[in-house]
């Protein structure tokens, strides 16, 4: 794993929207996994920017979402909302080219397989941009409930917090499997804040565990970690 170390969570943001940039001016169709979360939102507000100012173009890219809540597209937490508010529509993906698992299938386990296949179809990732969770959790391959591919899981209380703290029932999601995702051909990883570096450090340092989710993305392509000193404060 390759770390780089930026000033502050901006920088951070500035730092992921260049690395994007950079493959789309290759100018050729490019196949990326893209993050929700808190962190990822500085970046995708960079994106726009560049796009504003006709630095970017995004019109051959195919975006997949890394997972999604098993809730009905139009409930305000699910992923579809997210990407249609920070990245669909600001950042001019065409609507054919935007790839999330439908969050209000009736069928989830036939839809884990739909979505794996349309990722094969599309011939893998270019680049897959995560995040972290403090408890090591890489798109929704959460501690204990980590599968090489697509597949369901049961959201823990702290990560449905995250989402919204008033949801009380339980919350399912399809998210990638950590092979999926580690077949990449770019990873980038991007942290922010002091929540974030004991999950880093045991991702450098740890053996492949179940309860550190971080610890399998190891074995693929190099990951680049692009972090503010304070989520690198262990590394
Ligand atoms: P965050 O989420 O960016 O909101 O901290 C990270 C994650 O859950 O992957």
């Amino acid at each position: 794993m390759k770390v780089e170390i930026c000033p502050t969570a901006g920088e951070v943001a500035r730092r992921g929207a260049a690395l994007l940039a950079g493959l789309l001016a290759r100018d050729r169709p490019t196949v990326m996994a893209l993050p929700t979360g808190r962190t990822p939102v500085a970046m995708y507000a960079e994106l726009a920017a560049l796009r504003k100012a006709r630095k970017v173009d995004f019109s051959k890219a195919t975006v997949f979402n890394l997972d999604e809540v098993l809730l009905p597209n139009h409930h305000p937490q699910t992923f579809f909302q997210f990407m249609t508010r920070h990245v669909w529509q600001p950042l001019g993906v065409p609507p054919e080219r935007r790839f999330i698992p439908d969050g209000g299938t009736a069928d989830p386990e036939g839809e884990c397989a739909r979505y794996e296949e349309s990722i094969g179809r599309a011939g893998g990732f270019d680049i897959a941009i995560l995040g972290i969770g403090s408890d090591g959790h890489v798109a929704y391959n959460l501690p204990r409930q980590i599968a090489p591919r697509t597949h369901i899981v049961t959201l823990d209380r702290a990560t449905i917090a995250t989402l919204d703290p008033t949801i009380d029932f339980e919350v399912r999601a399809i998210t990638m499997g950590i092979d999926t995702i580690r077949e990449a051909r770019s990873l980038i990883l991007l942290a922010t804040g002091a929540s974030k570096a004991e999950a880093l450090r045991r991702m450098r340092d740890d053996p492949p565990s179940q309860d550190w989710p971080c610890t399998f993305l190891r074995g693929g392509v190099e990951v680049l970690v692009v972090a503010d000193k304070a989520a690198a404060a262990q590394l």
